[in-house]
């Protein structure tokens, strides 16, 4: 009976070893999560390469300071934007739009394409403290690799068309992309008519938080109706990571 019962266990025993392998080698970095074990605390403890979550000293969100930003005449943020077919993922954190290519953005002579767009409740960047009801990131990436996030934070008013169109085609099932040809959307339906902007140095807001991100949040926030914000929060009732250190950044604002 003894026996019986030790090679029951060897066997357990196994099976639990090789399940932990089996994890690791699929690199599943979808466990981590704005709550809980695996949460924004423990995110550079998941994986090696999410050191920078904890190590990093430029990390993103934050809390703009508006009275201490820099404020000055800065270059204006040029958006070239063109209707992308709809192309729409809920990655288990977000709801993500990937964007066609051939969008672009410039600033300071320097041209970033846009990847895609997503969303986050509440808003991640808060400025002189408050958070907004939602904020939308738009990323883009340089020719050199580095990124530029232009960031709109959402605020509880009329219905958006856009996020309207977005709400009306959510995949069914998570990490599939949804296809929708008969449906155009333009980046641009997002952005207000002010670009005025504060921009600094930071990082992704996910896992593994590379720093190698200039940011440029808009100041005029855009509508987005409760309703709007109610069927997000269905999916996603929390998925902002708190606010970092600022350690000494500089952060400018255009007037
Ligand atoms: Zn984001």
């Amino acid at each position: 009976m003894d026996r019986v019962w030790k090679r029951l266990l060897a066997i357990v025993a196994v099976a639990g070893i090789v399940g932990v392998a089996g994890s690791g080698m699929a690199a599943d970095t979808s466990r981590w999560s704005y709550a809980g074990a695996n949460g924004p605390a423990k995110w550079a403890k998941l994986e090696k390469d999410f050191a920078a979550c904890a190590l990093g000293k430029t990390q993103s969100p934050i809390d703009i300071p508006d009275a201490e930003a820099r404020k000055g005449d800065l270059p204006p943020l040029l958006f070239d934007y063109r209707p992308s077919p709809l192309r729409i993922v809920d990655n288990g954190h977000t709801i993500q739009v990937n964007y066609a290519p051939g969008s672009t953005i410039s600033v300071a002579g320097k041209r970033y394409e846009l990847v895609e767009f997503h969303f986050h409740k509440p808003s991640e960047e808060k400025i002189s403290g408050k958070a907004h009801d939602m904020e939308a990131h738009l990323v883009h990436k340089g020719s050199d690799g580095k990124f530029a996030v232009v960031a709109v934070l959402l605020d509880a008013g009329k219905e958006n068309a856009l996020i309207k169109a977005l709400w009306a085609n959510l995949p069914q099932t998570k990490d599939k992309e949804n296809a929708v040809d008969a449906v155009k959307v333009n980046a641009l339906d997002l952005l207000p008519r002010d670009k005025g902007y504060y921009t600094f140095a930071g990082s992704l807001t996910t896992p593994p938080c590379s720093e190698a991100v200039t940011w440029f949040v808009l100041k005029t926030p855009m509508p987005i109706s409760a309703d709007e914000i109610a069927r997000f929060s269905r999916s996603y009732p929390m998925n902002a990571r708190p606010v970092q250190e600022l350690n000494g950044r500089d952060i400018q604002a255009t007037r």
